[in-house]
C-alpha cells in the first residue's frame, strides 16, 4: 500500500457520486488519493425518462454536466473524464484511453450497459425505455400513432428499475386517453414478462392493470423478435408453458443488462460481477462493485434488484468502510453494510404515483410497503431525484 492510500472510483453515477462526495473530506485532509474516473462529460440521471415521456421535463434539461469534475462538490477528488478499458485485479491497476492508475482500493460503480443480443432482432424492434434518444423516438412515434396493438416487455432478467417498465405502460394508457378521438378504445395494451406478474407489488399493479384494461402476458420469456414480422416469440416459462407468439405496432422493452465491456474478465455468466449483496466486496482483495454493474445474490434467491436508490445506500455504506480502512490503516472496516432499505415512488398511471418502501434483507423474502396513491407524489419522485442531484452537484438542476 502506498503511503497515502489510492482510492480510484470508476463511474459517476448514482453510485460512483454519492461514493466520491462522501469521501471527499478524507481527500481533503490529505489522508487519500481520491479519482473518479467518467466516460462521459455529463451524467444523464436515470428515472427522468418518465417525465420526458410525458413532456413534464425537457429532453435538453437532463444531462448534467461534470464541467471537468469543477461543477461537482466533490472538489478533492480528481475527476478523469476517460474511458476504463481495462482492469487488473491482480496486479492493481486500472487502464484508461489516457493513463494506468494504480490503486489500493478500487469501487466499480460503472451501472450496466445493454445486451439486446441476448434476444435476437429485439435492438432492430424495440425501443429502449432506459434510453433517452429511443424514449424521444417512441414519444414521436406514439403521436402519430392511429391505433393497433403496442406491447412493453420485460423479455429478460436482470434489467434496470424493478418499477419502470410498469410506469412506462401506465403512463402511455393515460397519455392515449388524454389524446382523446377515441384512441385508448382504438388500442390493444399489453405487458409481456418473464415474471409471474407486473413487480414490485403484484396485487396492487395486477388490479391497476385490470382497471386501465392492460392485458398481462406472465411467466413470458422473450426468445425472438421476428423484426420483419413485428412478432415476439416466446421461449418456455418458469410456468412450464410457452406463450403464443404476439404481434405488434409499437414494442417498448427494459433491455437485458451487462456491465461495460472491460470489466467482462470479471463478471460471471450473469455478464455482471459478482459482489457480495451486504458488503459489496468482491473475490479481489480491495476491489468492491456495486450498483448496476454488480451481480449480487439476496439470501432469499432471487438478485438484488437494480435502482438508483440501491445504488446510493451500497455507496452510503462503503464510504464508512473505505474510510475506516484509510484511517486505521488498512487494519479495519466500520463493519458498515448495505441493507437493501430504500424507498422510490412509482407512477401508476392517471398521473398518479405511490411510494414504496422496499426492505431487502429484512425477512425470509423481499418486503413491499405500498403508500397512498396520490398525484403529489408524482411530484416527489422528481423532487427526490433533484435532491439526488443536488447533493453531488454545486448547480441547481434545471429540471
Ligand atoms: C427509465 C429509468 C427509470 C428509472 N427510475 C428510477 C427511479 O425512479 N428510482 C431509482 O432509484 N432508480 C431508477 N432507475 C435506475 C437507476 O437509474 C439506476 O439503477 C442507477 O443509475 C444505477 O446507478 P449506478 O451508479 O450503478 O450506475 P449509473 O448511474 O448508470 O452510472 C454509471 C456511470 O459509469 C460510467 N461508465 C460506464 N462504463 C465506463 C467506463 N468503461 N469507464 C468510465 N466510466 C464508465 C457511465 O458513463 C455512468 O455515468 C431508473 C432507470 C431507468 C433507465
Amino acid at each position: 500500500m502506498s503511503v497515502i492510500p489510492r482510492i480510484v472510483v470508476l463511474g459517476g453515477g448514482f453510485a460512483g457520486l454519492t461514493l466520491c462526495t462522501k469521501l471527499d473530506a478524507l481527500a481533503a485532509e490529505g489522508r487519500a488519493q481520491v479519482t473518479l474516473v467518467e466516460r462521459t462529460p455529463s451524467t444523464g440521471v436515470g428515472g427522468l425518462t418518465q417525465f420526458v415521456l410525458k413532456r413534464q421535463v425537457h429532453a435538453s434539461d437532463v444531462p448534467m454536466k461534470y464541467g471537468g469534475g469543477a461543477a461537482l462538490r466533490c472538489s478533492n477528488v480528481r475527476f478523469l473524464c476517460d474511458e476504463v478499458t481495462e482492469v487488473n485485479v491482480k496486479a492493481r491497476w486500472v487502464r484508461t484511453r489516457s493513463e494506468t492508475l494504480n490503486y489500493d482500493y478500487l469501487a466499480i460503480a460503472t451501472g450496466a450497459t445493454f445486451a439486446p443480443e441476448v434476444v435476437p432482432g429485439l435492438a432492430a424492434s424495440a425501443y429502449n425505455i432506459c434510453s433517452l434518444q429511443d424514449t424521444l423516438q417512441f414519444r414521436d412515434a406514439l403521436d402519430r400513432f392511429q391505433g393497433g396493438r403496442i406491447v412493453m416487455s420485460i423479455p429478460q432478467f436482470p434489467y434496470k428499475c424493478p418499477p419502470a417498465p410498469q410506469e412506462f405502460i401506465l403512463i402511455v394508457e393515460t397519455l392515449l386517453r388524454e389524446a382523446g378521438n377515441g384512441l385508448r378504445e382504438k388500442t390493444d395494451l399489453v405487458f409481456t414478462t418473464e415474471a409471474d406478474g407486473p413487480i414490485p407489488m403484484t396485487p396492487f399493479f395486477k388490479k391497476r392493470f385490470e382497471d386501465y384494461g392492460i392485458r398481462i402476458v406472465a411467466f413470458a420469456p422473450v426468445e425472438e423478435v421476428k423484426a420483419d414480422k413485428k412478432m415476439l416469440v416466446f421461449g418456455t416459462g418458469r410456468d412450464g408453458n410457452r406463450a403464443k407468439p404476439m404481434s405488434f405496432d409499437l414494442l417498448m422493452a427494459a433491455f437485458p443488462l451487462a456491465a461495460p465491456s472491460a470489466f467482462q474478465n470479471l463478471c460471471d455468466a450473469s455478464r455482471l460481477i459478482p459482489s457480495d449483496p451486504r458488503s459489496m466486496r468482491t473475490e479481489w482483495d480491495g476491489v468492491w462493485a456495486l450498483g448496476d454493474c454488480a451481480r449480487m445474490m439476496l439470501a432469499s434467491g432471487p438478485m438484488h434488484p437494480k435502482a438508483g436508490g440501491f445504488a446510493v445506500v451500497q455507496a452510503e455504506a462503503l464510504a464508512q468502510n473505505i474510510e475506516a480502512l484509510v484511517r486505521s490503516g488498512g487494519k479495519s472496516d466500520a463493519g458498515a453494510e448495505n441493507l437493501g432499505i430504500s424507498k422510490c415512488d412509482a407512477e401508476v398511471g392517471n398521473n398518479e404515483a405511490a411510494t414504496v418502501s422496499i426492505n431487502l434483507m429484512g425477512g425470509p423474502t423481499m418486503m413491499f410497503e405500498l403508500g397512498p396513491v396520490t398525484e403529489e407524489a408524482v411530484e416527489d419522485k422528481l423532487q427526490w431525484i433533484r435532491d439526488s442531484v443536488e447533493v453531488w452537484f454545486k448547480k441547481k438542476p434545471k429540471f
